[in-house]
């Protein structure tokens, strides 16, 4: 009887404990509940003239193309699993890469420009632009992440942050940012800690330190976008610039305190005054990159309230808020 009822009493404590795991890593935000904010309008074959065409890749991966040139942010598409991540050396899929590049189209990428070296932003970047033949762009880490690649010196440029350069008809500024604040898992912070020598992959985790963060603003024409991909900001930075579409990187928002919350939408968006904002890194990237990104999981954040939160501020500001899904494409402007 003693022993039944120890048995009935552990089956209990597993499901609870099943259960709890479930919750925690179950999505924190069904994309059908903001079917609002997607976008609808379908995406012409040939891009028109004059007009810029961005898809979405998950985390802060964004291809953008005029028609004629091709830039690429990170480029991080092997998204390796949890228990590879905590249990294993990592590195490129660089077959993954190939393929990538073969559906889509990237034959005339020039640029990739890394946000910063960690693995989600700079693990894959180098291999993009080893197989197009593009120029990979970085903080000194990321290029040292590239040299390990087996990028030649040609291939690499460092950043020079505040000066304005041109890649076919795009005008890019790389802009000096700020790494997320860290909270929860992976709690170590190693913002700052340079990748000092060509760095071969795979490699643990911890070794992708950060290098610096950085933003990018990039013009055409009478348009421009910004890309941030890190949820923190350097107060004034976007003082004097202003940007139509802002992408904005939105991964653990739900863990700052609520002034911080209110200051990086001011230091953000309320200094760039644009027109649409679409939100970047809310996707889990444990998972493969398809077209259903699926939202974090309620333990590492909470991306319906980030999601509630830049739609509030948005509404009162009369700022457009748009969601993409992996692989979507929109023309910009
Ligand atoms: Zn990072």
């Amino acid at each position: 009887m003693k022993k039944h009822k120890i048995i009935s009493s552990l089956i209990v404590s597993a499901s609870l404990v099943f259960v709890t795991l479930l919750m925690l890593t179950s999505p924190s935000a069904d994309l059908d509940d903001f079917k609002d904010y997607r976008f609808r309008k379908p995406v012409p074959r040939n891009i028109p003239a004059g007009k810029i065409k961005v898809t979405y890749l998950g985390v802060a991966t964004l291809l953008i193309d005029d028609g004629e040139t091709q830039l690429l942010t990170d480029g991080f598409v092997t998204r390796p699993s949890f228990t590879e991540v905590a249990f294993s050396e990592i590195g490129c899929d660089t077959l993954l890469v190939k393929k990538m590049i073969d559906r889509l189209k990237m034959h005339r990428l020039k640029a990739v420009f890394a946000a910063h070296s960690h693995y989600d932003h700079a693990m894959d970047a180098p291999y993009f632009a080893f197989y197009t033949k593009a120029i990979l762009y970085g903080s000194s880490s990321t290029l040292n992440i590239g040299k390990g690649a087996k990028l030649t010196d040609a291939f690499l440029r460092e950043y020079k942050p505040g000066k304005a350069f041109t890649i076919g008809k795009f005008t890019i500024t790389v802009l000096h940012s700020k790494h997320t604040r860290p909270v929860g898992w992976p709690a170590k912070d190693n913002t700052g800690e340079e990748i000092s020598k060509p760095f071969s992959q795979p490699a643990k985790l911890e070794k992708y330190t950060e290098g610096g963060a950085y933003d990018f603003l990039i013009r055409h024409g009478e348009h421009s976008l910004l890309i941030k991909a890190s949820t923190n900001f350097l107060p004034q930075a976007f003082d004097s610039i202003k940007a139509d579409v802002l992408f904005l990187g939105v991964a653990l928002l739900s863990k700052q305190d609520r002034i911080f919350q209110n200051e990086f939408y001011q230091q953000t968006a309320g200094k760039l005054k644009p027109k649409l904002i679409i939100p970047i890194h809310w996707d889990n990237f444990f998972k493969p990159l398809n077209s259903q990104l699926v939202p974090y999981g309620n333990f590492v954040d909470d991306v319906r309230s980030n999601f509630d939160f830049l739609i509030r501020k948005t509404t009162s500001d009369s700022i457009q808020f748009g969601i993409m899904q992996g692989f979507e494409s929109l023309i910009l402007f």
